[in-house]
């Protein structure tokens, strides 16, 4: 399996009773048709993805969409993923490198402390709410290794935000500042360990209770993640050298210091 494209070599069911076939890549927002109707991907059909495409830059939600191939190899036409199972949640779609000569407020800029530390490569994964985000490439066998083991206990681990740049800090931070509507904690821009790329916020729903939450506080250090923020149950850091030595002594304290 690729770490980067984690979709390649699986295979995923048709969910949605009306999945649409739309033209080909180049005219992704028309549907094919069949005389006066549209040609549709029963539901319940296993499909292997050929190819993905992110329209828009993948920056909007639902907006991936995938090239379905049956498994006997017969091609069925480029669909939206929301109409798998699943929808593409936690997928890996690709390494995103460093552009030339990128700076400190670029998009592979990593942070911490207030220092810049330099570039990164970054991986882009589908969220919880079906947008392209990015995790450090440096975390992935962890959180991939994790979400594995997750996915065989039943749990399926999502990411709602993970590794940002120093404007998507800056606009968190902003928005927490001003107290908009649907802004979290959010540190300072320079300062946030979502910026070094260590820091992953899962969806855990309100936390202790929720089966996702309850599997991350047993097993999630065993995989190098665990809690570090008082109120946030929700924020994850993935630091398995950390980890282990947290775990010989029984310890994982969370401050009130948002980072
Ligand atoms: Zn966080």
């Amino acid at each position: 399996m690729s770490v980067f494209e984690s979709f390649r070599d699986k295979i995923f069911r048709v969910a949605d009773p009306d999945a649409r076939v739309r033209v080909s890549r180049e005219e992704i927002n028309s549907f094919a048709r069949s005389g006066n109707d549209f040609i549709r991907i029963p539901q319940g059909q296993e499909v292997i993805v050929r190819e993905v495409f992110l329209l828009d830059n993948g920056a909007a939600a639902g907006r991936i969409f995938a090239l379905a191939q049956a498994a006997d190899g017969s091609a069925l036409g480029w669909t939206s993923t929301r109409n798998l199972a699943g929808s593409f949640r936690n997928e890996t779609l690709g390494l995103v490198k460093p552009g030339r000569g990128a700076g400190r407020f670029g998009p592979n800029a990593a942070w911490s402390r207030g220092k810049y530390l330099g570039q990164i490569e970054l991986v882009k994964i589908v969220s919880t709410d079906l947008k392209i985000r990015h995790i450090a490439l440096g975390t992935i066998d962890d959180y991939t290794t994790m979400s594995v083991a997750a996915a065989e206990a039943g749990i399926r681990l999502t990411v709602n935000s993970g590794f940002r740049s120093y404007p998507e800090q800056k606009f968190l931070w902003d928005g927490y500042q001003r107290k908009l509507p649907g802004f979290n904690l959010a540190a300072k821009p320079g300062i946030s360990n979502h910026q070094s790329g260590i820091a992953f916020d899962l969806d855990v729903a309100g936390g202790p209770g929720n089966q996702t939450y309850d599997w991350l506080a047993m097993r999630g250090p065993d995989f190098g993640f665990f809690r570090t923020v008082n109120r946030e149950f929700w924020h994850w850091e993935c630091d398995p050298i950390r980890a282990r030595q947290l775990a010989s002594i029984n310890t994982f304290k969370t401050s009130n210091v948002i980072v």
